[in-house]
């Protein structure tokens, strides 16, 4: 399942030009692999879109990403203004993020 492919283009513009952009794709595969339902993943993609977007002046490392989840969703998303085409929900970021930074290391 390419998951890019079903992607609204800015979203996947925005995640490319990340830290996570190398290993985006593999993390949703792992997690259609496990068994994560379709909108599941779109609605993480989403996340990890807009967490990208928010951390890429940052230019952050993957060793990294735990901490500055943490920031984004403390920090960032109680007072987001990056527009009406991000996802925003409290649970889908906290457990999109989570994922990324528990991903096994031979994904990365
Ligand atoms: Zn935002």
């Amino acid at each position: 399942m390419n998951f890019f492919e079903l992607a609204p283009p800015l979203a996947v513009e925005r995640l490319q030009a990340s830290a996570l952009g190398s290993f985006a794709r593999p993390y949703l595969d792992y997690l259609y692999e496990q068994g994560y339902k379709k909108d599941t993943i779109r609605r993480y993609f989403g996340c990890i879109s807009h967490f990208a977007f928010w951390a890429t002046p940052w230019r952050f490392d993957l060793s990294d990403l735990s901490k500055l989840a943490n920031r984004f969703v403390s920090e960032h998303l109680p007072q987001c203004r990056c527009g009406d085409t991000v996802m925003r929900r409290w649970v889908d970021q906290k457990a999109a993020l989570t994922g990324c930074s528990k991903i096994p290391r031979h994904l990365r």
